[in-house]
C-alpha cells in the first residue's frame, strides 16, 4: 500500500523551494509556467500530475500557467486531442492564462535557425538517418564528424531554403547543430534540429515540409513565451545542456528546465501510445472506457476532480522513478465520494421474500431513510415497503456455517431502515431453485421506532418488488492482471485482465434513483460507488461502479 501523508504534513517540494528562493532573492517578481501536452491522444493521471504541479504552482505563488500544444509533429496530432485536452484540464479545475501551440511559432523557429547558421553553429547533413547514427559513436567512445560538417555558411543558407521549399525528399537531408562530436553527452553530438517531413499539419496545412525536433521547438517556445520555470520529466536531464546550449547561442529569454519523476501507477499503462492501441483494438470501448487510465476515463467512472486532485497532492513529486499504487488513488476516490454520495438501496440478483404477516391488500408505507449519514445538511428520502421484496440471493444460506448474521431458516435481520424480519419457510421450484422466502415481520421493530427489545447483527438492502426499476450495472476491474504491463515479457496487450468488465442487465433499484443526473454520485448500500453512464437512455438507466465500498484488492493479497 503506497505510503499516505496528510498535506498538512507536508514540507515544501524541492520546487517550490527553488521557486521560494528565486522570489526572495528577487530573481523573478512573478513566475511562468507550462503545461505543454502533445496533441497525439487523450491526457491520463500522469498528465494529471504534471497539471497539478503547473497550474498548482502559480496558485499557490503570483504568476501564470500556460496550455502550449506541444504540435511540432504533423504526423501523430488531430484536433480531436486538442478539444479533449482543454476539457479535461477544465474539468479537474484548471484555467490557462493562454492557449498556445509550438506551431504558431514556426516562422519564429525557422529564424532561429537562420541565425545558428549565420554564426556557423549549424549546418545541413545530406546524410541519412542510419549514416548519422553509425557516426554517432558511444557513451565511451567519440563520434566522427559528417562530411558535410565543414559546408561554408552561404552553402548552408541556400540548402537550408531549398529544404523549406519543398526541393528534396523526406529523409533525404537535415539540420544539424554544429556542437561536438565528441562530447560526453551523445545528445550534445551534433543532434538534428530540423528534418524534412512533407505531411499536412492540423494548424499550418501544407505551409511547411520542415519541422523542428523537439530540441529545437521546446525550449524555444519556452523563451518566446518568458516561461520562469519549464517543468518536466526526467528523461529530459541529458536534454538540459542543449535547451541551455540553444538558448545561449539564440540569445534569447533564459528559461529554465527543471525535471521531476514520471508517474507510473500499477495495474495499468500510462503512455498515450500504448492507450492508443487499446483503443484501435478495441479492447476498450474507447478512450473514455471506465477502466482506462485517462482523465476521462476516470470521469466517466465516476471520479470526481477533488479526488484526482488530492491524490496527485498525496503522491507529491519525486526526483526518482517509482510506481504508484492505484489503490491510493481508489482511496482518495472513496474518501470523497463517502462525503458526497447518496444512499441508495440496488438489489444485483434478487431472490423474493414474501411477508406473510403483512397485509395482503397491496399496502404500501413509506419508511424514511437518510440520503447520507456523513453529511450533516442531508435530506431523508422515502423508500416504498411491501408485502413482496427483493433481497440479495447471496444474503440467504438454508445451511449457514456459524457466522453467518445474514438471513437462514429461522434466523433474523434487519432490512434496513425497515423492520426486522424472520425466515420461516424456504419455497423451492422443481429444479431445487429457491424461488421465495417466506417471512413474518415484526411490527414493532420500526427503524426509529422500535420498542421490539430485540437486536439483530446483520442489517440487509432490499427493494419493494412493486415499485422497483430494473437498471443496468457495469462493474470493472483493473485493465490489466499485472502489476506493469509495460515491463513484461511480449506484448503489454497479453497481460489485460479478461474479466475487467461484469455487466448486470436486470438489477432492481428503488425508485428514488429515478431521479439521478449526470453529475450525482451514490452509494448503491454494501455496493460500492455509482455514477449514471453515458450510455443509458430513456428505456434504462445504466450505472458505473466506480469504486468498491472497500478496497478488494488488498484482502486478495492478504489470501494469498
Ligand atoms: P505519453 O508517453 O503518454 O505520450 P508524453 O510525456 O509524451 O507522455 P506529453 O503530451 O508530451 O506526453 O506530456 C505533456 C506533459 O505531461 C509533459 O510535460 C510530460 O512531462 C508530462 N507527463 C506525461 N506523462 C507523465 C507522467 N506519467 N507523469 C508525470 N508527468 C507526465
Ligand atoms: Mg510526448
Amino acid at each position: 500500500m503506497a505510503e499516505i501523508t496528510t498535506p498538512e504534513e507536508k514540507s515544501l517540494n524541492f520546487l517550490e523551494e527553488i521557486i521560494e528562493e528565486d522570489l526572495k532573492s528577487g530573481r523573478y517578481k512573478t513566475i511562468a509556467t507550462r503545461f505543454p501536452p502533445e496533441p497525439n491522444g487523450y491526457l491520463h493521471i500522469g498528465h494529471a500530475s504534471s497539471i497539478c504541479l503547473n497550474f498548482g504552482l502559480t496558485k499557490k505563488y503570483p504568476g501564470y500557467t500556460n496550455l502550449r500544444f506541444d504540435d511540432t509533429n504533423p504526423v501523430t496530432e488531430e484536433t480531436e486531442y486538442v478539444e479533449s485536452i482543454k476539457d479535461d484540464i477544465r474539468w479537474l479545475g484548471f484555467e490557462w492564462k493562454n492557449e498556445l501551440y509550438a506551431s504558431d511559432y514556426f516562422d519564429q523557429m525557422y529564424e532561429f535557425a537562420i541565425t545558428l547558421i549565420k554564426k556557423g553553429l549549424a549546418y545541413v547533413d545530406d546524410s541519412t538517418s542510419e549514416q548519422i547514427a553509425a557516426m554517432k559513436g558511444t557513451p565511451t567512445e567519440p563520434g566522427k564528424d559528417s562530411p558535410f560538417r565543414t559546408r561554408s555558411i552561404e552553402e548552408n543558407l541556400d540548402l537550408f531554403a531549398r529544404m523549406k521549399n519543398g526541393e528534396f525528399a523526406d529523409g533525404t537531408r537535415t539540420l544539424r547543430a554544429k556542437i561536438d562530436m565528441s562530447n560526453a553527452n551523445m545528445l550534445m553530438r551534433d543532434p538534428v534540429l530540423y528534418r524534412i517531413k512533407h505531411a499536412h499539419h492540423h494548424r499550418t496545412g501544407d505551409k511547411w515540409c520542415i519541422y523542428p525536433m523537439y530540441d529545437m521547438a521546446h525550449g524555444q517556445s519556452d523563451s518566446i513565451e518568458h516561461i520562469t520555470h519549464s517543468i518536466c520529466t526526467l528523461e529530459f536531464v541529458p536534454h538540459r545542456e542543449l535547451y541551455d546550449w540553444l538558448i545561449e547561442k539564440l540569445e534569447i529569454y533564459p528559461s529554465h528546465q527543471y525535471e521531476f519523476a514520471r508517474r507510473n501507477i500499477n495495474y495499468t499503462v500510462t503512455s498515450k501510445r500504448k492507450l492508443l492501441q487499446l483503443v484501435n483494438d478495441k479492447f476498450v470501448t474507447g478512450w473514455d472506457d471506465p477502466r482506462m487510465p485517462t482523465i476521462s476515463g476516470l470521469r466517466r467512472a465516476g471520479y470526481t476532480p477533488e479526488s484526482i486532485r488530492e491524490f496527485c497532492d498525496r503522491i507529491g513529486i519525486a526526483k526518482r522513478e517509482n510506481m504508484i499504487d492505484v489503490s491510493l488513488l481508489e482511496f482518495c476516490v472513496r474518501e470523497h465520494l463517502n462525503k458526497i454520495a447518496l444512499r441508495r438501496m440496488v438489489v444485483f440478483d434478487p431472490v423474493k421474500v414474501v411477508l406473510t404477516n403483512y397485509p395482503a391488500d397491496g399496502a404500501v408505507e413509506m419508511v424514511k431513510s437518510e440520503d447520507n449519514p456523513e453529511d450533516p445538511n442531508t435530506a431523508h428520502r422515502e423508500i416504498p415497503f411491501s408485502r413482496e421484496l427483493y433481497i440479495e440471493r447471496e444474503d440467504f444460506m438454508e445451511n449457514p456455517p456459524k457466522k453467518f448474521f445474514r438471513l437462514a431458516p429461522g434466523q433474523m435481520v434487519r432490512l434496513k431502515s425497515a423492520y426486522i424480519i424472520k425466515c420461516d419457510e424456504v419455497v423451492k421450484d422443481s429444479n431445487g431453485k429457491i424461488t421465495e422466502l417466506h417471512c413474518s415481520y415484526l411490527p414493532e421493530s420500526k427503524s426509529g421506532a422500535d420498542t421490539s427489545g430485540i437486536h439483530v447483527k446483520g442489517t440487509l438492502h432490499w427493494v419493494s418488488v412493486a415499485q422497483a426499476i430494473s437498471i443496468e450495472v457495469r462493474l470493472y476491474d483493473r485493465l490489466f492482471r499485472v502489476e506493469n504491463p509495460a515491463s513484461e515479457e511480449g506484448d503489454f496487450k497479453d497481460y489485460i485482465n479478461p474479466n475487467s468488465l461484469q455487466v448486470i442487465s436486470t438489477a432492481f433499484a428503488e425508485p428514488a434513483l429515478k431521479n439521478m443526473r449526470f453529475n450525482d454520485r451514490c452509494q448503491f448500500l454494501r455496493k460500492g460507488y455509482f455514477c449514471l453512464d453515458k450510455d443509458t437512455s430513456e428505456d434504462k438507466m445504466i450505472f458505473n461502479r466506480t469504486v468498491t465500498l472497500k478496497d478488494t484488492w488488498a484482502k486478495e493479497v492478504k489470501k494469498g
